[in-house]
């Protein structure tokens, strides 16, 4: 029987974040058993919180935007990636903006934190969830399918990024937390140069860099320190899944086959998984 885990200490990252290009500073900090994965908002008065839960997802176009009308946090993936893959259960993570910091667009500072806190074992039972049957989303070019079973979750995606020297780009995955951090926690965010010009003029992507992204034009990647995996663009797509999926609540385990995944089919697939979980619970 697998136990709750949250952090031995708290842990601090400070950065910019992507949209805003405001400096902010995330403290993830250990909470008792039953709590979940809770946000709070410290720089606003009362210091207001809101659970990590796809029924709190208000926005999922460009990253995933939790809300509950008194705290809003914007593009919580990354940190939920890597507190799904660290089996963290329960924290609360604290932030003075409304945003957590871009840094190198990969989900590896938020491990490194983690790791440098120490994770530390609670009394209380982890349960991990599958669902009762096979689950389907479909939507734009998205298409994800949860096959129930098993005792991990095993992901098998295939990405396409228009202009990418390699498209489509296909990977497989099993979250295990080394295998993460070595294979996927590296993969950073890529933007369309297109793309990159429409945010700017909307004022978005203030805190966008070659340091926080990568940026795809013509053909070409462009970033500074050159790919860290030739098929970087799939892996960071099973991350941000890693994430997305988290927000049931719970661990899952089950194959998900993901084609084109993007934050909204994500977050209705963790949405269907948050469902069957609550009507379990209420049984
Ligand atoms: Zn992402």
């Amino acid at each position: 029987m697998e136990k709750q885990q949250t952090l031995k200490k708290s842990a601090l990252v400070s950065g910019i974040a992507l949209h805003t290009g405001a400096r902010v500073t995330v403290r993830i900090q250990p909470a008792p058993e039953n709590t979940g994965v809770v946000f709070r908002r410290v720089d606003l008065p009362g210091r207001p919180e809101v659970r990590a839960l796809a029924s709190h997802v208000v926005d999922a176009r460009r990253g995933t935007t939790i809300s509950n009308g008194k705290a809003t946090v914007f593009t919580v993936e990354h940190i939920m990636s890597a507190l799904h893959a660290f089996h963290i259960d329960n924290c609360i993570v604290e932030m003075d903006g409304q945003e957590p910091p871009i840094a190198d667009g990969s989900s590896l500072p938020y491990c490194r934190m983690i790791e440098e806190a120490g994770v530390v074992v609670q009394e209380a039972e982890s349960l991990s969830f599958t669902p009762s049957k096979i689950l389907y989303v479909e939507g734009g070019s998205s298409k994800l399918v949860f096959v129930p079973g098993g005792e991990s979750l095993r992901i098998s995606c295939l990405a396409s990024f228009r202009g990418c020297p390699i498209d489509p780009q296909f990977y497989e995955f099993t979250l295990e937390r080394e295998a993460y951090c070595r294979e996927i926690a590296g993969g950073r965010t890529f933007v369309d140069y297109g793309d990159l010009k429409q945010l700017l003029a909307m004022g978005l992507a203030k805190g966008g860099s070659l340091d926080a992204a990568a940026i795809i034009h013509d053909g070409a990647i462009i970033c500074k320190e050159g790919l860290r995996y030739p098929n970087e663009i799939v892996r960071h797509k099973i991350l941000d899944l890693i994430g997305d999926l988290y927000l049931c609540g719970r661990r899952v385990t089950g194959t998900v086959i993901a084609i084109k995944p993007g934050h909204s089919k994500n977050v209705e697939l963790a949405g269907m998984l948050l469902r069957e979980i609550a009507a379990m619970e209420a049984k």
